[in-house]
């Protein structure tokens, strides 16, 4: 049974202006810190308690970072900010007639009323509408999933030093990787140098220099965004990794021991792999659908939300969708496509209190500061906007890789972070050695349990939202917290509240 809807805590002080903000990635927590000196009551809800690096997430599952330092608490990051508060909680409704979002924490509901909305709640993996291949090939967007898969690569090495059988062992030490973009391309030189350098000699029956690492395409080129040259020069520097490229294959089917694909002739091949990783495409969080089915915003093929020049949604001049929700175009699903857009939507709140009227808004325009993916150790590629031409600098090898390791420092939050990660990249490049190859139980086989919990967690979301269709969540006053309905934070979990033992986000 969950509990009735409660009010979610108001700000202690003056009744001001209230800003929530959906999501602590690039778009919400930079949206939250430009509103840092506005007299506005700032309220941000997240599913996780952290703010994600994502782009350094393929370090955490190849053991060169530690979780922690690309995931600091977002509560810590914004506690000096004194008019924002940060709230634990899965937003599963947005009501925009009654301007409020509600969000599930265990079994607990909470009600946010707001004057202005920014909805950062980025995208998931997509599976092209094959969800059953997660179970065996997970994806790589949260912390979950980078522990999960490190513990799945170094777990299948481990098994085939344990086996005797050649054609198992062959498959325990094939690893692929499913998608060419700038994530598969990293994962699969990551894994390829792991298996070459940081593993080698450290097993007795096996050779971990022998294992192959495969990198999947439907499409027929690397890297496509970063456009043909810097593409085939990926190609290169990962071949001469070791990595198999093998493009034109569409993956039609995966399951426990392997995946078939099928070639560009129509004709389908087996391969016999037990690690696998999906990188292949995005879809944008569900919250984008709830926005358009209220507000008649149109969706592109990935969810996202097809925003008005300014970001907002039809007739909602109040509501902003920003980062990889927002569907603009000649906006890539960036890092830095989130972070201008949360500032433009705290920019565009912060003027309509000086009085400026939506239609007065300037349109919101993309700088392009350019991309870069990392292939291996001292190998990068680089593209660069040259300014005043429509035409841009490219560049590979070791000073993209700086320039890499350079702006990804820039853009990490804490400076304690920015200092452990420097030490450990000097020892992952300098010695090949990799100071986080620890695994646990947990990680590896809590998969079955998260999907036992996500099947119990929608049934909790779909019965608040009857409940509140028939009129009983609006029950508490505004502002505050109902203790005699919700039980307050940290209290003893209720009867048939196991889910709150497993809920992997709660700790
Ligand atoms: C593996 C990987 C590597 C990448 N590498 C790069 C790179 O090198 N360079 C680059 O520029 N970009 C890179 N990107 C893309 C970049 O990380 C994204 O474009 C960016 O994070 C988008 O920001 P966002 O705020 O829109 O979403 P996110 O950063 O994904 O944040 C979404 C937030 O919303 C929260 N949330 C989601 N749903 C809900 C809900 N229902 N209720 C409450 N909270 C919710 C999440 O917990 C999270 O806090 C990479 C992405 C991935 C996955």
């Amino acid at each position: 049974m969950s509990s009735p809807a409660a009010q979610a805590p108001a700000l202690a002080g003056k009744d001001r202006r209230k800003v929530v903000i959906i999501g602590s990635g690039f778009g919400g927590l930079f949206a939250a810190q430009r509103l840092a000196k506005a007299d506005v009551d700032v309220t941000l809800i997240a599913k996780t308690t952290h703010h994600l690096f994502q782009p350094m997430l393929y370090q955490v599952a190849t053991g060169i970072v530690a979780e922690g330092e690309i995931a600091p608490a977002t509560r810590v990051v914004l506690r000096k900010q004194k008019n924002t508060q940060v709230l634990l909680g899965n937003v599963f409704d947005i009501d925009l007639e009654a301007r409020t979002v509600t969000s599930r924490f265990l079994e607990r509901i909470t009600v946010t009323p707001y004057d202005d909305l920014i909805v950062a709640a980025g995208a998931d993996q997509s599976y092209f509408g094959n969800d059953h291949f997660a179970e065996y090939a997970p994806g790589m967007k949260t912390i979950d999933h980078a522990l999960e898969l490190r513990g799945r690569i170094l777990g299948a090495f481990e098994q085939a030093e344990l086996s005797h059988d050649p054609a198992e062992r062959a498959k325990l030490l094939t690893f692929v990787v499913v998608g060419a973009g700038p994530t598969g391309v990293e994962l699969a030189g990551q894994i390829a140098e792991m298996s070459d350098k940081t593993l080698k000699g450290a097993f007795r029956n096996i050779d971990p220099t022998e294992a192959r690492v495969i990198l999947l395409d439907a499409a027929p080129s690397v890297l496509p965004p970063f456009g043909p040259k810097l593409g085939q020069k990926a190609a290169a520097r990962l071949e001469k990794l070791g990595v198999e490229i093998q493009l034109n294959a569409m993956v039609v089917d995966v399951d426990y021991d392997g995946l078939v694909v099928k070639e560009k002739d129509g004709t389908t091949r087996r391969i016999e792999s037990q690690c696998k990783v999906w990188s292949a495409g995005v879809q944008a969080s569900p919250l984008g659908k709830l926005l358009s089915d209220q507000s008649g915003a149109e969706l592109d093929r990935a969810g996202r939300v097809k925003v008005l020049p300014d970001l907002t949604i039809p007739g909602h001049p109040e509501v902003f969708v920003v980062g990889d929700m927002m569907a603009v175009d000649g906006v890539p699903g960036v890092a830095q496509g989130a972070i201008q857009g949360g500032r433009y939507a705290a920019d565009a709140i912060k003027a309509s209190m000086k009085g400026q009227t939506p239609d007065q808004r300037k349109p919101f325009s993309y700088f392009d500061k350019g991309s870069m993916a990392t292939i291996s150790r001292y190998s990068a590629v680089m593209q660069v906007p040259i300014p005043g031409t429509k035409k841009k600098f490219e560049t590979e090898g070791y000073f993209a890789w700086l320039g890499w390791l350079a702006l990804h420092l820039v853009y990490l939050v804490g400076f304690r972070n920015r200092l452990n990660t420097l030490i450990n990249w000097f020892f992952a490049f300098t010695t090949r050695g990799r100071s986080q190859l620890a695994v646990t139980e947990q990680q590896v086989y809590a998969r079955t349990a998260m999907s036992a919990l996500e099947k119990q967690n929608a049934e909790i979301e779909e019965a608040a939202r009857k409940r509140a269709k028939s009129g009983a969540a609006a029950a508490t006053d505004p502002g505050t917290v109902s203790s005699d309905e919700t039980p307050a934070t940290g209290s003893v979990p209720t009867e048939g509240d196991k889910s709150k033992e497993k809920e992997p986000e709660a700790s």
